[in-house]
């Protein structure tokens, strides 16, 4: 049923992968949770698995996600943080009521209130970004080199050299524009 949308891209950075809700920004945007239930399904694959969202909470999330795109494209670039996007990202980690919780097999979950709201889902992606634009986990906010994109991703490789938001997506598509320049500059030199 929910073929007709997008496919999300997950990556292993809770804030990232939400911000990655939108992509090509810079480009065709691609909206990857336009309806409520799209958003409940992101979060269910995410481990914040709600009970239900409405209109508003949908336009909640996207305010929250614009706002940790902005503050974290900030932050990549050493500019000053945005003053509206961080008090949108302070007020949803504020209204969240999620605790975290360790499974006997010694990893960490997250247990939402007893209603299950998508504000206590909020919360806890407002505070994964907060974690990482304080520079407090090991890695390094970066911007992706595609230009259509943009994004900014959280590079954890070691050399921190990383330059595309994913290298499915946009990493595999700068490789073969380069290519196809390159066959066009040098005709017949190219496999
Ligand atoms: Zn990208």
């Amino acid at each position: 049923m929910s073929a007709r949308f997008p496919d999300f891209r997950l990556g292993k950075v809770l804030a990232t992968s939400f911000t990655g809700t939108l992509s090509e920004r810079h480009g065709d945007a691609v909206e990857r949770i336009p309806t409520p239930n799209r958003l409940v399904d992101w979060l269910a694959v995410s481990g914040l698995a709600v009970e239900s969202c409405t209109s508003t909470q949908l336009e909640r999330a996207w305010e929250l996600r614009e706002s940790i795109h902005a503050a974290a494209t900030a932050a990549a670039r050493r500019d000053p943080l945005p003053v509206s996007a961080v008090q949108v990202i302070n007020d949803c980690s504020a209204q969240g009521r999620a605790a975290a919780v360790l499974t006997p097999e010694g990893n960490r979950q997250w247990r939402l209130s007893s209603t299950s709201s998508v504000e206590d889902a909020l919360g806890v992606i407002a505070a994964d970004a907060i974690s990482i634009i304080a520079g407090e986990r090991d890695g390094k906010l970066a911007l992706c080199a595609s230009p259509t994109c943009q994004a900014a991703f959280f590079d954890t490789s070691q050399s921190r050299t990383r330059k595309w938001c994913e290298m499915n997506t946009c990493g595999n598509r700068q490789k073969k524009a380069r290519f196809n320049a390159y066959k066009h500059e040098n005709p017949g030199s190219a496999k």
